[in-house]
């Protein structure tokens, strides 16, 4: 289903059992379109996906050519058990036919790790199972799959009846969407429907979890915070994800160190003084700054335009942040700075997003 103009439909009105009009009825159209191999934005607590049928190589193809996305860069398959049993979530990817498998203790964490915390931001790459095209999964016998913690994303997933492959609905490389307006403006005329959920709760990505290595690693940091999965499986091996080299065959693919990046320069600083002082120098070379302010900078920096509040709260940061990050690129700055965050909590997850927009 190509198309030349993308269709929006609100799903954030209170009736959502299909019987009327509202938001039932636009979950029941958009669950059509993506049967029919259509391309679908939708609503998540992180950021807003860009669905395809997981089960279908064809769709899932073209969620790489709406996005410009490199082909080894695997996607996160969305479910919604009806139970939250691992079994389940097993039989909806691979009709209980795993490619490889957990060994005891690996099931045993991914059990636990699903009843602590799905639905929710957290994606666990588990073996493949058949039901799954090698195109999902950028040629791994691996799948990265998560139960997304949104009422529009799993009447979504209910109602079209198979698992949905979804990246961030952005261009490849580009700040992910955390409003319908972020998604149009990245892909309008290049996907089928977006359903308008509103803005995003979270506002980064899921956190990865590897639980097929023999240790359990994050692969990418998100909206579950790292101190919290380790409450519930104990410390975790911090591995270094970023791949240096992008056109070097990649292990574990999607780590790429410049991603997530707005079209202006971003420069991090350690904190208010050296905001000033580099936004002092780089206006004297002439060039248009444009600050991300946290609450505590904020009087220091009134009346330094363009300028976005991030809020003080790393969830506040968190949820506002690529929001930020659009509207100053929308203002036409060369440069947009801004300072550190601590690292505990949701911080883990700003620092690597902000470092790897910096690269
Ligand atoms: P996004 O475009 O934000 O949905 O990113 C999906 C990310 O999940 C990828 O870029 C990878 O970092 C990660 N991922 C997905 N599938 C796998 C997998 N099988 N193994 C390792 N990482 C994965
Ligand atoms: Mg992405």
């Amino acid at each position: 289903m190509s198309s030349t103009r993308t269709l929006i439909l609100d799903s954030t009105l209170a009736d959502r059992d299909g019987e009327g009009t509202g938001g039932g009825a636009a979950i029941a159209t958009a669950a059509g379109v993506l049967r029919a191999g259509g391309l679908v934005a939708f609503p998540t607590e992180t950021v807003y996906g860009l669905g395809a049928n997981a089960t279908d190589a064809a769709a899932v193809a073209r969620i790489f050519i709406a996005k410009q996305r490199a082909l080894n860069d695997p996607l996160i398959v969305h479910c919604a058990p009806e139970r939250n049993d691992l079994r389940d979530v097993t039989a909806a990817l691979a009709g209980d036919q795993v490619i490889g498998a957990l060994s005891p203790e690996q099931h045993q964490r991914a059990l636990v790790l699903t009843r602590a915390f799905w639905p929710g931001p957290l994606t666990l790459v588990l073996p493949r199972g058949r039901r799954i095209p090698t195109n999902v999964t950028a040629g791994l016998d691996t799948v990265a799959v998560r139960m997304p913690d949104h009422p529009v994303a799993l009447e979504l997933i209910r109602r079209s009846g198979v698992p949905i492959a979804a990246p961030s609905a952005n261009r490849f490389g580009h700040v992910s969407p955390t409003t319908a307006r972020h998604v149009l403006d990245d892909l309008d005329g290049r996907i089928d429907v977006v359903l308008n959920g509103g803005p995003t709760a979270i506002g980064v990505e899921s956190t990865v979890l590897d639980l097929t290595a023999p240790e359990p690693a994050i692969l990418r940091p998100g909206g579950l915070a790292r101190e919290e999965i380790e409450r519930v499986i104990g410390g975790l091996e911090v591995r270094d994800w970023r791949i240096e080299d992008e056109r070097a065959p990649q292990a574990s693919p999607g780590m790429l160190s410049k991603h997530y990046a707005p079209r202006a320069e971003l420069h991090i600083v350690a904190g208010l003084d050296q905001l000033l002082q580099e936004r002092r120098t780089l206006v004297n070379q002439g060039r248009r700054v444009g600050l991300l302010v946290q609450s505590g900078e904020a009087e220091a920096c009134a009346g330094l335009d363009p300028q976005f509040i991030l809020g003080g709260t790393t969830a506040e940061i968190a949820r506002n942040l690529y929001a930020g990050l659009r509207a100053l690129d929308s203002s036409e700055v060369d440069v947009i700075l801004v300072s550190e965050v601590e690292r505990a909590g949701l911080g883990e997850a700003i620092l690597d997003r902000l470092r790897r927009g910096a690269q």
